[in-house]
């Protein structure tokens, strides 16, 4: 028989953080960690026991938690995410409260776009915090898009998903403000292995990582609004770099945010 202290106890053999095997567990018994805690003698039913103990295992070989139970939370929203899909970062959310920030001052209906929406996190995230936007997101990957929807159906938001690679997706469109989170890794990193689960179309971009920055950031003077905002995601080395890429397009007002880590995680400029 397997109580809950059984499992924990495997978990700790298996060299599972603690943490996660909480998180597994309260995901297969639908119960919250509190409830977990108080009653660790609790016998599991056998299927309890043999999901556990796979996703047990598949935790202890690497897989994120995120893809063990589904969901991720992301700027107070729980969000659904599979393979096909980056799982959404705490970084991020610099990016996030940056745009939101913009959005109070800026104009009343602002249209925004989110470039390489992946789970649809940001779009989502801006949607959920300032309604009055209208929000485009774009894709690339026809399966991310569907996660994405989902995502925007199940918490009843309302955004316009578009299938297309970068620009292509908005031809002939402006927005007040534009942001991305795009795959920044270079080829080759030594972070990558380490990332193995997530798509590789969602984390690297050439040689140098800056492919899809130079990308977005070459056209974006065509689809901004008059003092409109482009912000930018990219690697904890890259904040010059695309600065210089701004300043070299035009843009004015150019600056970088930091990360929880105090990292410059977050690059952007206005168009004039
Ligand atoms: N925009 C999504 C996120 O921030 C996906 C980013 C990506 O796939 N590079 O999580």
């Amino acid at each position: 028989m397997t109580r809950i202290a059984d499992a924990l106890a495997h978990a700790r053999a298996l060299r599972v953080d603690r943490l996660d095997a909480q998180l597994l567990l309260e995901h297969v018994l639908q119960r919250p960690r509190s409830w977990l805690l108080a009653h660790d003698e609790v016998s599991l039913t056998e299927s309890q026991a043999s999901n556990v103990a796979a996703l047990l295992q598949r935790r202890a070989q690497g897989e994120p938690l995120a893809y063990l139970t589904g969901e991720k939370e992301f700027h107070g929203l729980m969000l659904q995410v599979t393979p096909d899909v980056l799982i959404p970062r705490p970084d991020t959310e610099t990016l996030v409260d940056w745009a939101l920030a913009l959005l109070q001052g800026g104009p009343l209906e602002p249209r925004v776009l989110d470039l390489g929406t992946g789970s649809g996190a940001i779009a989502l995230a801006l949607k959920h915090r300032h309604p009055s936007a209208t929000v485009t997101a774009i894709d690339t990957s026809d399966a991310a898009l569907s996660v994405a929807e989902a995502n925007a159906q199940r918490l009843g938001l309302d955004i316009r998903f578009v299938l297309g690679s970068w620009w292509s997706g908005a031809k002939n469109q402006q927005f007040d403000l534009v942001v991305s989170n795009p795959p920044y890794i270079a080829l080759g990193d030594k972070h990558l292995p380490a990332l193995r689960h997530e798509p590789e179309l969602a984390l690297t971009s050439g040689v140098d990582g800056l492919d899809a920055l130079r990308a977005i950031v070459s056209d974006a003077p065509a689809h901004l609004a008059s003092s409109g905002w482009l912000l930018l995601e990219h690697g904890h080395d890259q904040s010059q770099h695309v600065r210089a890429l701004l300043l070299a397009a035009g843009f004015a007002n150019v600056q970088t945010r930091e990360d929880l880590a105090g990292i410059g995680r977050c690059t952007g400029g206005q168009w004039r």
